[in-house]
């Protein structure tokens, strides 16, 4: 079980003049209800962690965390320390859910002997991947056959790849889908076919970009903003109501793969 909607942290933590905002929007989004946030070791070499942790002191719910260790720390005994280094500076005992940010460097089966030792401490809740293809999660299934944590991969209308086999294949061993630039970064919302099937529908294009993602059985997502307004905006995609002729239009105007599409990668 994870939350449906989380807020994600890219770019978060690369400038000091943007903190203030950066820490104002996640501030806000967890006193809207946001359930979940998505950061990462990489993200502004750790700054972004830190902001995240300041958002969380003292909030009365927690939310659930995900963070994610750098190939190039994933071996053995690195992927413990970044993770010890990722708890300290989020200022909590337990990350919720660990993710290999992509594949490369250490060999996976160091990498999950890792995650293993550290869900045995308790200081994750649960581990999985990102940026990991069908091929990919074929491995790592081999490997670890109770793998369940997640694949947090790029999934939006206008970059539906993952739905010819990577997804189903999740489907089927009910591994969750989390999708990354699920607004494809911004670039989703000046397309004029979801602006108009949006003011139609009578929400904004962001907020019918985020329901459709999160009407996908088996997914998840974690749109960033560092905006109030917009935090509170994507919120508002979870009251957006998607008829069976909406999602036909949509279907219309953003096509499902009829081929294999290799997993893009941001
Ligand atoms: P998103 O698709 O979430 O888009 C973020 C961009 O869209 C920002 O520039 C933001 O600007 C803008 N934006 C957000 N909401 C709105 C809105 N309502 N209207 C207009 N513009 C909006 O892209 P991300 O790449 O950030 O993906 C989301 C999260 O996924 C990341 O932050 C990160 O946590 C994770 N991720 C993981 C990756 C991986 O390899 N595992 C790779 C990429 C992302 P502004 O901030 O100014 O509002």
């Amino acid at each position: 079980m994870m939350p449906l909607l989380g807020l994600g942290t890219w770019r978060m933590g690369e400038s000091g003049r943007r903190r203030a905002a950066e820490l104002d929007a996640l501030t806000f989004g967890l006193s809207l209800g946001y359930p979940m946030i998505d950061t990462a070791e990489m993200y502004g070499e750790g700054v972004a962690e830190e902001i995240v942790g300041e958002a969380i002191k003292g909030v009365a719910r927690r939310p659930f965390l995900v963070s994610k260790v750098y190939p190039h720390n994933a071996t053995r005994s690195g992927t413990v320390a970044a993770c010890e280094r990722s708890l300290k500076r989020l200022g909590v005992e337990r990350i919720d859910l660990y993710l290999l940010h992509w594949r490369g460097g250490a060999r996976l089966e160091e990498t999950f002997e890792a995650f293993h030792r550290l869900r045995a401490a308790g200081k994750i809740g649960d581990f999985g991947v990102s940026n990991f293809d069908r091929d990919d999660m074929e491995d790592a299934a081999r490997l670890d056959k109770g793998l369940n944590g997640s694949n947090q991969v790029l999934y939006c209308l206008s970059r539906r790849g993952p739905e010819f086999d990577l997804l189903p294949w999740m489907r089927e061993r009910s591994i969750p889908l989390m999708a990354y630039s699920p607004l494809d970064q911004g670039r989703l919302l000046g397309k004029p076919a979801l602006k108009k099937l949006a003011a139609e529908a009578g929400c904004t294009p962001a907020q019918l970009a985020l329901a459709w993602v999160m009407a996908q059985p088996g997914v998840v997502t974690i749109p960033k903003s560092s905006s109030r307004a917009r935090v509170e905006e994507n919120w508002g995609a979870l009251d957006v109501e998607l008829t069976p002729a909406l999602l036909a239009e949509l279907d219309r105007a953003f096509p499902p793969p009829e081929t294999r599409q290799p997993l893009a990668m941001l």
